[in-house]
């Protein structure tokens, strides 16, 4: 018999784990021929998400819970995650059921054709700030101006996926993981499916900005060398720039244009932006040096606590 597994990672989620749990079963039990296991991951809540989920693990065989000594951040979880599925076919999704689960069989229909990526496309998003609207298209168009694979829009990580692709992933060597980024980059025959995004169950946001503004730059910074193409860009513009002044003082010298305080502006402007640049460049550099020194330290993306029915 085939077997379908589900990865759901879960920070603070108290008031979805039941919610979650019931829903997910009840489209799982419905697919025939099919046995399934679901596994959660506790990414280092301190609220009762761990004690709900030893609760459901308890009685059902088929859940199996995999407990962070600390939070170590939403991809991490999902990594994890990846790396203990048995089954023959991958689900990746949010515990807040924004990625509804009844879309499953079908989407099971789609990797029975034989697509091997399915990934789940936004054709709408509900109750989610305009502010997060607009932060998610400007860093899909930045990310794709600048990294070297195409990562499709509007795309998160909930996604069903084959064991072969899973198996590929799991073993890149790299610690930061970036996975929508990651499942783009592999090939394989990929679907995108597209559905409307719903409302989170209960809670709030476990990405605030700051967590957002990290795995935007894990995505730039993991795809792509540009960012520091262009700083050698603006570093040339910069000379070219100073040129210019140099040559329009000299000829307002030479023709008596006027009479600038001698120097002051274009030696202030020159400053402040060679200056910007050179810290502009010195950051990206440093961007990268410390995602290198991380991988170099070869530290684990993340740290198991305890795991329940593995
Ligand atoms: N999550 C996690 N660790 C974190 C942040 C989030 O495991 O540090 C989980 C969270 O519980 C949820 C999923 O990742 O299952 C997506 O988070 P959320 O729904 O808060 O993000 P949003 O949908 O607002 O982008
Ligand atoms: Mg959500």
């Amino acid at each position: 018999m085939k077997k379908i597994s589900l990865v759901i990672p879960m920070y603070y989620e108290e008031q979805v784990v039941e919610e979650c749990y019931n829903r997910v079963t009840k489209v799982l039990k419905e697919i025939q021929d099919y046995e399934y296991e679901i596994i959660f991951i506790n990414d280092g809540s301190k609220d009762n998400t761990l004690d709900i989920l030893e609760r459901i693990a308890k009685i059902d065989n088929n859940v199996k819970v995999i407990s962070f000594s600390r939070n170590f951040g939403h991809q991490a979880a999902v990594t994890a995650g990846l790396k203990y599925v048995t089954g023959d076919v991958i689900v990746i999704m949010d515990a807040d059921l924004q990625d509804p689960p009844e879309l499953i069989p079908d989407m099971l229909k789609e990797w029975e054709k034989g697509y091997e990526v399915i990934y789940g496309k936004r054709k709408s998003r509900k109750g989610e700030s305009v502010f997060k609207l607009l932060t998610a298209k400007a860093f899909y168009s930045t990310l794709n101006k600048l990294s070297d694979v195409e990562i499709p829009k509007d795309t998160g990580d909930f996604r069903m996926v084959d064991r072969k692709v899973v198996d590929v992933v799991n073993s890149l060597p790299e610690h930061n993981k970036f996975l929508r980024g990651l499942f783009s980059w592999v090939g394989f025959e990929q679907l995108a499916y597209e559905y409307d995004r719903k409302e989170r169950f209960a809670g709030k946001t476990k990405y605030p900005f700051g967590k957002m503004l990290k795995l935007a730059l894990d995505g730039i910074l993991s795809f792509s060398t540009k960012p520091l193409k262009i700083v050698g860009g603006l570093g040339i513009l910069s000379v070219i720039i100073s040129f210019v002044i140099l040559i329009y003082s000299l000829l307002s010298y030479i023709f008596k244009w006027n009479s600038l305080t001698p120097g002051w502006t274009s030696i202030m402007c020159t400053i402040t932006f060679l200056g910007g640049i050179i810290l502009i460049s010195v950051w990206m550099i440093g961007e990268y040096i410390g995602r290198i020194y991380d991988e170099v330290k070869n530290r684990p993306q993340y740290i198991v606590k305890k795991t329940i029915n593995i």
